[in-house]
Formats: structure tokens, C-alpha cells, sequence
């Protein structure tokens, strides 16, 4: 249930940058790195139900972004296509994106010494 808690954090967070907002907050977006593990729809209803308490009239939007990788050989830095990945290596990464290397090679010098720049992490944006 780590949704929850990511939620409770995403709604803290949420909270904090709409005091620093000029405007009354409209909407809050969440943008989700693809390599993080978590269940998009759980993570949307439970900013459903207290997004509301929290700051109520203020809608949401949950996004999503591609990984970005850097080879560590060429020094290659590349936005991974998660679609053109098999049905397999996309959930065996889903569950454990360390399992990435074992599905990924770098486009220009074929390494798997690859190191994820972006992807991993969860990021709050309140709009006025
Ligand atoms: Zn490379």
C-alpha cells in the first residue's frame, strides 16, 4: 500500500507550494517517472478522495514521464521508449527497475553500463 503513502506525501507537498502561489490553487499535478513502482490508478483514487479535504475545488492530473539514461561508456543520453519494450521486460522493470540493465543496451555503443537520470522520481506542480 505504498500508494498511500505517496499520496499523503504528494498532498503535503501539494499543500506547501500552494502557499507559496500568488493565485488561489486550480490544480495540482502530479508527474510520475515511468521506472517508479506504483499503480497509477490506485495513486488516483486516493488523491480522489482526499485531495478534497485538503484543498477542496482544487482538481488534479496525474502524467506520466519516460526514463531518461545515460550510458556510462559514451556518455549517450537518451529517453527510453517504454512501448517499444516486450510485455515482460516492461513489467519485470515495473517491479523492479533495477531489472532495466538486464533489458536495455545503449543505442550507440551497445553497453548495459547505463545510469538512470530521470525516471525514478514523483514531482508536485500546483497551478493558480
Ligand atoms: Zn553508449
Amino acid at each position: 500500500m505504498h500508494e498511500a503513502a505517496i499520496a499523503l506525501a504528494v498532498l503535503r507537498e501539494a499543500e506547501k507550494l500552494a502557499k507559496s502561489l500568488a493565485a488561489k490553487p486550480k490544480l495540482v499535478e502530479v508527474v510520475v517517472g515511468e521506472l517508479q513502482n506504483i499503480d497509477i490508478d490506485v495513486l488516483s483514487e486516493y488523491l480522489r478522495m482526499n485531495l478534497r479535504e485538503v484543498m477542496p475545488g482544487v482538481e488534479y492530473r496525474i502524467t506520466t514521464e519516460p526514463p531518461v539514461l545515460r550510458c556510462e561508456q559514451c556518455s549517450h543520453e537518451w529517453r527510453l521508449d517504454m512501448s517499444e519494450l516486450s510485455p515482460d521486460a516492461r513489467e519485470a522493470i515495473h517491479f523492479l527497475p533495477e531489472a532495466l540493465h538486464a533489458y536495455v543496451r545503449c543505442p550507440k555503443c551497445g553497453s548495459r553500463d547505463l545510469k538512470v537520470v530521470r525516471g525514478r522520481e514523483i514531482r508536485v506542480r500546483v497551478y493558480g
